[in-house]
């Protein structure tokens, strides 16, 4: 006879979404089940963000090192160990992962159970030889790798982000399909840790970012050695003993690539195998899970929220999602998701970071909108870090409203923190324009591009019209 338990909120996958709102809901009051199935954390700790910029880092690292003997640094023998740099990541994964355990989870007094939640009623789940009731449910089960249907793939071994981070000896050619943000960010790491690597991409290079920021990124790719391939049509994959061969078409031409190892990295799917949503009425298709804007499924006692809806794919969105449902969950407020603000970063080197509207969507929406340049070629602190690549990018409406802001260059994903505010404010540009920025620091860029802004008045024959008659007197 299987066991009952009965609580408040249950909550399905312990990522980065799941235990945010266990958390909140335990801390607040509510009685919480909190499932995983695989391990605490979810794929940012194990699979995603932490195993794959702390492999970055150790790309910027040698990059550096590399480029030292311009400051007067001479480093003689460069010599990556591989096997060092996986220990590495491993550590830092249990350096940071205390803080999703199921320990202080339950001393939180969440009720961690490690099964896979499978629904067999409307608010009602199977876990392991319990049948779980709760009063609201909220899935938080995240998305894996999408596997493309290429012809000849089901033949060939491939790695994904679950299984990349695990291994201990470089490859010697690592073929990467998809140029998005994880397939490039992976692509530029594994080349500076002096292996080859061919990135594939059907589209363009990191095609969701603004054209002319990605140009800057593009020349580095290729610059280091990356072997990039925009608007490749992949026809098949194939695999010997040794090797990986990918074929593909580019333009009326068929070619092939040789490599030691393919890493798929075009696109993710949602993880909802074994979820049974058809017999809680949860309606889902391909993208995932779908809900309304304050993240309810068609069966509203169930919430979904983070990579298994439809909606930008970052832990920091998973995390907003949590604090969307809990005070829906909780509080019984009407509250709704806002995306009007969402910042993003590319961690390729130079970094490509955004925050609001595109020049794109923004003239889509608008007629009549200025855009507003910085290069870092202009920014001393930029100069004698040698890291003068990129530029700032604001674009505003006539008036001078921000509508968004984008930034590609050195430690982008710091610089637009200084946009997000003003994004959800609808601040005016003057407001970062009468800031007063500390000397020389990169930040200063973010003043220097809102100034812009007034410069064809303040330089104009108008005004010097105004200041040659007011010198008058
Ligand atoms: C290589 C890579 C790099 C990334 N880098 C960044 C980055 O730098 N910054 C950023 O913001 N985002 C990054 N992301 C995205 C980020 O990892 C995700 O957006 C985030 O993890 C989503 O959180 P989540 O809670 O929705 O899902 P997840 O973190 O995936 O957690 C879902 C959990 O649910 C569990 N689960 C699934 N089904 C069940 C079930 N039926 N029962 C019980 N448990 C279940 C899974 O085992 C998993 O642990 C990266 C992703 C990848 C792949």
């Amino acid at each position: 006879v299987p066991k009952e338990m009965w609580v408040d909120i249950c909550v399905v996958g312990a990522g980065a979404g799941g235990l945010s709102v266990a958390a909140g809901a335990s801390q607040m009051g509510a009685t919480v089940a909190l499932l995983e199935r695989e391990k605490m954390g979810g794929d940012c700790l194990n699979y995603g963000c932490i195993p794959s910029k702390s492999l970055i880092y150790a790309g910027r690292v040698i990059e550096n090192l590399r480029s030292a003997s311009r400051l007067g640094i001479e480093t003689d023998v460069l010599r990556v160990d591989f096997n060092k740099i996986q220990q590495n990541i491993a550590e830092v994964i249990n350096a940071i992962s205390p803080n999703d355990s199921a320990e202080r989870f339950e001393a939180l007094g969440v009720k961690v159970i490690r099964e896979t939640g499978t629904f067999v009623g409307d608010n009602i789940l199977r876990v392991g030889d319990t049948v779980l009731h709760a009063k609201r449910i909220v899935l938080a089960v995240g998305s894996a790798t999408k596997i493309p249907s290429i012809p000849g793939l089901e033949n060939v071994p491939y790695l994904t982000n679950k299984t990349i981070f695990d291994q201990t000896a470089a490859p010697e050619h690592l073929i990467v399909l998809g140029a998005g943000a994880t397939g490039s960010e992976l692509a530029q790491a594994y080349r500076r840790l002096d292996c080859e690597v061919t990135l594939l991409e059907m589209c363009t290079l990191l095609n969701q970012d603004d054209p002319e920021l990605v140009d800057v990124v593009r020349t580095q790719l290729l610059r280091e050695g990356v072997n990039l391939i925009e608007r490749a049509d992949v026809l098949r994959a194939d695999a010997t003993p040794n090797s990986i061969s990918v074929s593909f078409k580019k333009g009326d031409r068929e070619h092939k690539v040789v490599g030691s190892d393919l890493l798929l990295a075009a696109g993710r799917a949602p993880n909802l195998q074994g979820l049974n949503l058809e017999s809680a009425g949860i309606d889902y298709d391909e993208i995932g899970i779908k809900v309304d804007s304050r993240l309810r499924t068609s069966n509203k006692k169930v919430f979904a929220i983070g990579d298994v809806i439809n909606g930008p794919k970052f832990t920091h969105v998973a995390n907003y999602h949590a604090g969307v449902v809990l005070r829906s969950a909780l509080f019984k407020l009407p509250a709704k998701v806002n995306y009007a603000a969402v910042p993003r970063v590319t961690y390729t080197d130079p970094e490509i970071a955004c925050v609001g509207m595109t020049e794109a969507t923004a003239r889509k929406k608008y007629t009549d909108i200025r855009i507003l340049r910085h290069p870092f070629s202009q920014n001393d602190r930029a100069v004698l870090q040698g890291m003068t690549d990129g530029l700032v990018k604001v674009i505003t409406t006539k008036k001078g409203i921000i509508l968004g802001a984008a930034a590609v260059g050195p430690d982008a994903g710091e610089l637009i923190q200084s946009w997000i505010l003003p994004i959800k404010k609808r601040m005016k540009i003057s407001t970062l324009a009468n800031l007063i920025m500390p000397y020389p620091t990169l930040g200063e860029a973010n003043r220097r591009v809102a100034t812009n802004f007034y410069l064809p008045r303040l330089f104009s024959d108008k005004v010097k019209w105004v200041v040659r008659f007011l010198l008058k007197f």
